[in-house]
């Protein structure tokens, strides 16, 4: 089977603090062959760019990439040098991605008007930069998808990842040439089975996995994890999740999801 690409998972989390070097041993040895680290805060993406920076031996895990960015939760922690230190992270060669950026009104941990100044910058960083986008909405979609279809003729690429919404929002997304990014939402039988009808819409050249870990474990693991960490290396049951719901083979998803990421990200074989 191709290789898989996790393209979300949070490493630097305090999560993986104690077993980190296993956690990539079992992905690797899982068929995850490249993960992008996401990062959610200045002092995160910093972190998740230097796991990614150490060099690690093929042998014992992934490809390690990030993403440098401001999750919308953190959107009022930021100072006016944030956007300073992001620019500078985005010059290293590990970080693929500006983000994970965009709306949150689920929670709403930060203000709305500093989520939307916030998740605004950062689509301006990316077009400055041409970097594609990293994109976090939840229970926000009218308002996301306004601001990012006035900017979105000067993004690269952009990825709506973690998608939970509904047929609507993810026809717009479509509409406006978005990547989606599908996690073990999916595999929820309380709250993803909508996913499961919606997926067959998604073409296979906009479409990536990610685990997001360790957010997000999937249900349909047997036996039951005794913990409910989330990790790369379960990244297979989300692809058979939604290649069941496609109708496809694993290793039929394995292959375009695979190539889609690369080209997404930019990710050579050597590089
Ligand atoms: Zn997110």
């Amino acid at each position: 089977m191709t290789p898989l690409v996790d393209i979300g998972a949070n490493l630097g989390n305090k999560a993986f603090r104690e077993d980190l070097e296993a956690v990539l041993a079992r992905s690797l040895a899982a068929g995850v062959g490249t993960i992008v680290l996401t990062g959610t805060s200045v002092p995160a993406s910093r972190g998740a760019w230097e796991l990614a920076e150490v060099a690690r031996s093929p042998e014992r895990s992934p490809r390690l990439f990030s993403t440098a960015g401001i999750h919308p939760h953190h959107a009022s922690a930021h100072g006016a040098d944030a956007l300073v230190a992001l620019r500078e992270l985005c010059a290293r060669r590990e970080v693929l991605a500006v983000g994970e950026c965009g709306l949150d009104f689920d929670r709403n941990f930060s203000p709305r008007a500093e989520q939307l100044q916030c998740f605004e910058a950062q689509l301006e960083l990316a077009v400055e930069l041409q970097l594609p986008v990293f994109l976090h909405e939840r229970s926000a979609h009218l308002e996301f998808a306004e601001i990012l279809a006035r900017h979105r003729s000067r993004l690269v690429r952009a990825v709506v990842h973690c998608f939970t919404g509904t047929g609507g929002a993810l026809a717009r997304y479509l509409e406006l040439d978005c990547h989606i990014g599908l996690t073990g939402w999916i595999c929820d039988e309380r709250r993803g089975t909508h996913l499961r009808e919606l997926v067959s819409r998604i073409p296979a050249d906009r479409l990536m996995i990610e685990t997001d870990a360790p957010y997000i474990l999937p249900r349909n693991i047997r036996p039951k994890p005794i913990s409910n960490r989330n990790e790369p290396s379960l990244l297979p049951y989300v692809l058979r999740a939604v290649a069941k719901a496609r109708g496809e083979s694993p290793e039929e998803l394995a292959r375009s999801t695979t190539e889609t990421a690369k080209a997404f990200f930019g990710i050579t074989d050597r590089a």
